[in-house]
């Protein structure tokens, strides 16, 4: 999650008709056994774009973010983690309720909410104590509505994928962590959607539905590449097929364009798993490169030369926009 403005998104494109989907897209299955789990980032969201009158906060943009997210996992059977940053829940005060709201449509649904900290601190840039005390605060909202639904605090991902400065404050958070009860949840890949949201807010934002459509249809042929490509990548690495943990974030254009993911997952020939079920895969064995810490994000680090990357124009549009464009790690 990007530091962001709080802001209203007018849905310009909310009843366009369905693009037509690259070729690649519908590529058919074929090979050995496929799996794929899926973790969303930063729940309940934040709103890049445009205030308007009407969403002075961006509520209802983050109602139709969480329900389209929601409905396209349910449509596809897949039980998701996602991973909640609470200072988004509480961040407009007379929104709080409404907000928590958001993430208990997850749990409705048989998702799995797990704890991204407070307020989405770099653990590389946060002394180890205020880093705990965020780890304790970001369970205020969320544990309450875990225990209602039966499930209880058990899964963390780091904000930004930054697991610590040092081998020694890793392994002192890794005993916090164990000792709260946590599981530190990995990902094998995911597939710029930050960077793809960005651009396809600042299209939207100046009205231009045309060059929207456009990012979408980039994002989704990006997608499949990535998908592609890791696939092999990640066989080749680790020498056997892998659990894959597929992260995404929630925002604009996964509302947008989740369903057909999911979709050229399926048409891959993938079946959806847990978190639990991928995370049996050695490929998340702890790694003493990361402190004793379950890698994250390591099986891209080493394919990170030919990987498949947004456009030139695609990270211009953001860079137009004076906003962090950052590599996945
Ligand atoms: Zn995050």
């Amino acid at each position: 999650m990007k530091k962001v403005l709080i802001v209203i998104f007018t849905s310009a494109l909310a009843g366009c008709a369905m693009f037509q989907a690259p070729d690649s897209i519908t590529k058919p299955c074929d090979g050995p056994v496929k799996q794929v789990a899926f973790v969303v980032d930063d729940l309940p969201g934040v709103v890049l774009g445009q205030h308007t009158k009407s969403d002075s906060t961006g509520l209802k943009s983050l109602r139709m973010m969480n329900k389209n997210m929601v409905k396209a996992f349910a449509r596809h059977n897949v039980q998701a983690a996602g991973f909640v940053v609470e200072k988004q829940a509480s961040i407009v005060k007379e929104e709080t309720d409404q907000r928590t709201a958001l993430l208990e449509l997850w749990l409705k649904s048989g998702q799995i909410l797990g704890n991204h900290t407070y307020s989405h601190l770099d653990f590389n840039r946060t002394p180890i104590e205020t880093y705990k005390t965020e780890i304790i605060n970001g369970e205020q909202l969320t544990a309450p509505l875990l225990a209602k639904h039966g499930q209880k605090q058990k899964y963390f991902r780091f904000p930004y994928n930054q697991t610590g400065p040092n081998d020694a404050t890793r392994n002192e958070l890794k005993t916090f962590l164990s000792t709260n009860g946590y599981i530190i949840v990995p990902y094998s890949y995911g597939n710029y959607d930050y960077v793809y949201n960005e651009a396809y807010k600042t299209a939207l934002d100046s009205d231009n539905k045309e060059l929207a459509m456009a990012t979408i249809r980039e994002y989704l042929d990006c997608t499949a590449k990535m998908i592609d490509f890791e696939e092999q990548a990640c066989l080749d690495y680790v020498g056997h097929p892998v659990k894959h943990i597929f992260m995404i974030h929630i925002n604009d254009i996964n509302a947008k364009c989740l369903t057909d993911i999911l979709a050229m997952f399926k048409n891959r020939g993938y079946s959806f798993i847990s978190i639990d079920e991928a995370m049996t895969d050695d490929a998340y064995t702890p790694h003493k490169e990361f402190g004793g810490l379950t890698p994250i994000g390591w099986l891209r680090k080493n394919t990170q030369e030919s990987v498949p990357r947004p456009s030139e124009k695609i990270t211009n549009m953001c860079r137009k926009k004076g906003k962090r464009f950052a590599k996945i790690n």
